[in-house]
């Protein structure tokens, strides 16, 4: 960090102190008072937290702050950590849980909704609490880590359930577990033979990157396969600091994905997305979603039109890498799960022809088999086999099959 001795003399810290993920947790930014001698608040602006925070946490790394650019408004890095009075303002649409977390949850602490995999709340603790916040109705809330009882009834139900082969760890930040804690979990884990692959989500090498130690990637990386998707939102968030995180995880052969959510003011513009997603290819993270921002409550003020987001991708795909290219989802309210949105590249379709058009917008016609020759080589259920038979509507039992991924 170009600034450290600055840093460390406004904090009253070592060098060691700084670097260390604990004092970093017990020095969080947690009131209006200490926030004011870090970032310039006008006594209107004290007043909005103070009321915000009666609803809605807020903890802030020292490290996260230091990003801060005290007199800017607009700093992406101050609208995701400092409370806006915007968050008690309820918006059209609004609902306390969108995605059915706890509707879909077969025990406390566990969400199962698609066939092979779980989410695992282990905590609702985060080192800082995002403004965007989906899960902003749990987070932070109690500040704990889900009980040893709760935790076995999850491991008894993900072992009574031989479809689960995927298992995501969340919360709240799952990394805000001592190392023994997530041992613990990944070893119970480990033991039920069906499941295949563990994931972390976690926001730590954005705002906590101390906290990637060589112990926690050593014992990690005894569990194998496991995988993090973690959620940089701007270019501004990598720093030398997250990129020597992220470094620490691939070399322990942890592939790391990236979520980003679209934010209005934050990066809304295809410019700073691209900066994004390129900056992450290069730090080795691989863009993985894109996410619509949800229906939580009180994060109006953050939202885009959908548009917005499918103009960013208009503005990504073809313009840069494909690896660098995330899907755009929206995670539909109700449960519905992720459904993926962008620009339609597909013009035409008929009579063995598929007529497509490319990023700069010039039309090409692909030929397709016709339908004699493709008879033989595509499948017969689903969406081919109808084009291929004369009914006028797919078959429920075949949707059934198609789903299931027979
Ligand atoms: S780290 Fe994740 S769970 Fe915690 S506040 Fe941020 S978005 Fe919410």
């Amino acid at each position: 960090m170009d600034n450290l001795k600055e840093l460390l003399e406004k904090w009253y810290a070592t060098e060691e102190q700084w670097n260390d993920w604990r004092w970093q947790i017990s020095n969080r930014i947690t009131n209006v008072d200490k926030l004011s001698q870090f970032v310039h608040l006008t006594p209107k602006e004290k007043d909005g937290i103070a009321a915000c925070l009666k609803k809605f946490r807020m903890a802030i790394t020292p490290y996260y702050a230091s990003l801060i650019k005290s007199e800017d408004r607009q700093c992406p890095i101050r609208m995701q950590a400092v409370p806006n009075p915007k968050e008690l303002v309820c918006t059209r649409g609004d609902m306390r849980d969108p995605l059915h977390e706890d509707v879909d949850s077969p025990v406390p602490g566990l969400t199962h909704r698609y066939p092979d995999r779980v989410l695992l709340l282990v905590t609702d603790c985060c080192s800082m609490y995002c403004r965007h916040c989906t899960r902003r109705r749990i987070a932070g809330q109690n500040d704990r880590s889900l009980p040893k009882a709760q935790l076995d009834r999850a491991f008894s139900y993900i072992r009574s359930n031989p479809t689960i082969r995927d298992v995501v760890i969340s919360g709240g930040d799952p990394f805000t577990l001592a190392d023994e804690q997530l041992e613990y979990i990944l070893k119970k884990l480990r033991a039920i033979k069906h499941v295949e692959v563990i994931r972390f989500g976690t926001r730590t090498p954005v705002v906590l990157p101390q906290r990637i130690t060589p112990e926690l990637c050593n014992m990690l990386e005894k569990y194998h396969p496991v995988w993090i998707n973690t959620h940089f939102n701007h270019p501004r968030e990598i720093t030398p600091a997250s990129s020597a995180a992220v470094a620490r995880l691939a070399k322990a052969g942890i592939p790391v994905n990236n979520q980003s959510v679209l934010l209005k003011g934050i990066n809304d513009r295809a410019h700073i997305m691209k900066k994004l997603v390129q900056g992450l290819l290069k730090i080795r993270i691989r863009p993985y979603y894109l996410y619509q921002c949800d229906l939580s409550e009180g994060i109006g003020h953050f939202r885009t039109s959908v548009s917005t987001g499918i103009e960013i991708m208009e503005n990504l795909r073809g313009h840069t890498s494909g690896l660098a290219v995330p899907t755009y989802v929206i995670d539909a309210p109700g449960g519905g799960g992720k459904i993926p949105i962008g620009p339609n590249y597909l013009l035409s379709q008929g009579q063995g022809k598929t007529v497509l058009r490319n990023f700069e917008g010039k039309v090409y016609l692909y030929t397709e088999p016709d339908a004699e020759e493709g008879k033989n080589t595509t499948s017969n259920l689903g969406i081919a086999g109808l084009m291929q038979s004369n009914d006028v509507i797919l078959n429920t039992e075949e949707k059934m099959i198609i789903a299931k991924g027979s």
